[in-house]
Formats: structure tokens, sequence, C-alpha cells
């Protein structure tokens, strides 16, 4: 097995896109080397990207946020800013594990992982957030909706790397939040989740909507039908009703021992519904 360690993206890049056998990116480790250890993957390189000029930081711009694919998700926390501007995706970050995995651990690994459970992921497809991707054809961006592709598969080409993930400039007068299920406090994988954002008009109704559904189905849903529901009202009770009526509709999970389908398909329709109404509250809605 060969470990390396380049400085530059364009290096990771061409060493991943010249290699044959298995070859894994390494971030924070905490899928990887979990994996590696159990015996499931055995990489015939590695390329850890953490020594790579720039790819720890948070970058603020005019255009929004760009969070490198080797930020750990405890730095994220630490952005008063992107705290700010994108509370539901800090808090789902800042579910991940305990403290000593958001330590290490980052959102480009949760994605890259492609679990339908990733905490990081319905928060991110719900901010609209889009994944810039560097490889042998240049870089590309993408939603990041489109980097699952299935349980443990993205689209990612042979020798495209992550580079960063970019969330816009929070608009005026909106807000989102981001929820789990699970049947303790911590260290503990979401049964069901649930992510929402949305903005509202001048007269406090909500304007746009994307509300986003984990470990419901194979990769994480977006659930345009739910957002219609949510468009032009003012989240009174009937609305909630019809959101996690549709939210419930749009699952398609599995039954397992963490939970049934029955359940799942309920419970994503009540996380969907507090999330909303927590986003709303942050959006100033009344
Ligand atoms: C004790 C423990 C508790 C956990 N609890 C949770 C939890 O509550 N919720 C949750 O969602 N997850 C949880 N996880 C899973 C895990 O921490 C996350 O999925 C993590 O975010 C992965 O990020 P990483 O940087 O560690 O990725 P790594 O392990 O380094 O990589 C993960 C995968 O992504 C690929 N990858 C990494 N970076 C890139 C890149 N830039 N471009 C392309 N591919 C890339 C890697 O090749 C690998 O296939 C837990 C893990 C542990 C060990």
């Amino acid at each position: 097995m060969r470990y390396i360690r380049p400085h530059s993206l364009e290096e990771a890049a061409g060493l991943l896109a010249g290699s044959t056998g298995t070859a894994a990116i390494l971030a924070g480790g905490s899928d990887l080397l979990v994996r590696m250890k159990g015996g499931f993957i055995e990489p015939d390189l590695i390329v850890d990207i953490k020594a790579i000029d720039g790819l720890g930081e948070i970058r603020e711009t005019a255009e929004g946020f760009s969070i490198g694919a080797a930020v750990p998700c405890a730095l994220m926390g630490e952005s008063a800013a992107l705290k700010r501007e994108w509370p539901g995706v800090v808090e789902a970050a800042r579910l991940i594990g305990s403290k000593q995995v958001q330590g290490r651990c980052t959102i480009v690994g949760n994605l890259c992982n492609a679990s339908p459970a990733a905490d990081s992921v319905p928060a991110l497809v719900a901010a609209g957030a889009r994944a810039l991707i560097i490889g042998p054809g240049g870089r590309r961006t993408i939603p990041v909706e489109a980097v699952p592709t299935a349980p443990g598969k993205t689209s990612l080409a042979k020798g495209e790397i992550i580079e960063a993930i970019l969330l816009d400039r929070r608009a005026p007068r909106s807000g989102d939040a981001y929820l789990r299920f699970i049947p303790r406090t911590e260290m503990d994988i979401a049964v069901v989740s649930a992510g929402v954002n949305l903005t509202l008009d001048e007269q406090g109704a909500v304007e746009s909507a994307r509300v986003a559904v984990g470990a419901a189905a194979p990769t994480v849903l977006l659930v345009e039908e739910a957002a219609e529901v949510l468009i032009g009202s003012k989240l009174d009770d009937a609305t909630l009703e019809r959101l996690a009526k549709v939210c419930s509709g749009a699952c398609r999970p599995i039954d397992d021992k963490r939970g049934t389908v029955e359940f799942r398909r309920k419970v994503a329709g009540v996380l969907a519904r507090r999330a909303a109404t927590t986003a709303y509250a942050r959006a100033g809605g009344k």
C-alpha cells in the first residue's frame, strides 16, 4: 500500500487518475480507516489531502462560503459567520459522532462516503450547496445531491476530488434547520432526518423552499413537492400537516433493527414539520 501526502490538488488528482488498483482519498479518515480496519477495503494507494494548501480553510467571499474539503466539522462550529448564515448546515455537521470525531471528520467525507444516513447531507441539499470538483478534465461544479448515487457510491469519475463545498450568501428573510432521530442523544446514525431551508417574502409568506429527507431512501431525497406545499404559506397547521404527509409519502425506507418502514415514514414527516418551523422562525417568520 502506498500512502502519499501531496501538496497540491493537481498532484493529488494526477496521482488518483494514474493509479492502478484501488485508490482512496483520505480526509479525516473517520469512515475510510474504519472500513480498512474492518477489512472491507484495502486500498493500493491512499492520497491524504490534508496537507494541500487552502483545503483546511473556510473562505468567505462576496458570493458566499467555500468550505475546503479538509475542514474538520469542529472548525465549522467555530466560524461565527457560517453559523450566523447557515445554522442548519452547522448544526448538522456538529451532530456527527462526538467532539473527537468532529475534530477529524469533514462534510466532504460525509458526502462521499455516500451513506443515506449522513447527517450533513440533507442540510447541504436543503441549503442548495454545490460541490466544486477538480479532476483530469479541469474543474466543475455540481449540486451536492448529484454526488451520491447509491449507498457507498458516488458520481465522481476516476481522478476527481471534491475541492470544496460552496454555499451562497444567505438571502434576506431566510433560515434553515436540520433535525435527526436517533434512539440516544449522540454517537448514533440517523434513523431518519430532515433539512429545510426557506426564504420569506416581505409579508412573511414562504417565497422559496427546499426540503430534504435523509435515511429514507438509497440517497438523500430532495422533496420538491414538499417545497411546493410550503410556498405561499405562513406555516399554518394545515400546511404543516400537508408537509408532513408529503414527506412521509416520499420516503422509500428500509426495514431494519433501527427502524421499521412505518416508523421511518411517520418520523420523516414529524421532523420535516419541526425543521420547517425552526427554519421559519430563523427567517423571522411569525
Ligand atoms: C465513532 C463514529 C461516529 C460517527 N457518527 C456519525 C454520525 O453521527 N453521523 C454521520 O453522518 N456520520 C457519522 N460517522 C461517520 C463519519 O464521521 C462521517 O461520514 C465523516 O464525515 C467522513 O468524513 P472524513 O473526513 O472522516 O472522511 P474519510 O473517512 O477520510 O473519507 C470518507 C470517504 O470519502 C472519500 N473522500 C474524502 N474526501 C474526499 C474528497 N475531497 N473528494 C472525494 N472523495 C473524498 C474517501 O475516499 C472515503 O471514501 C461516525 C463515524 C465514527 C467513527
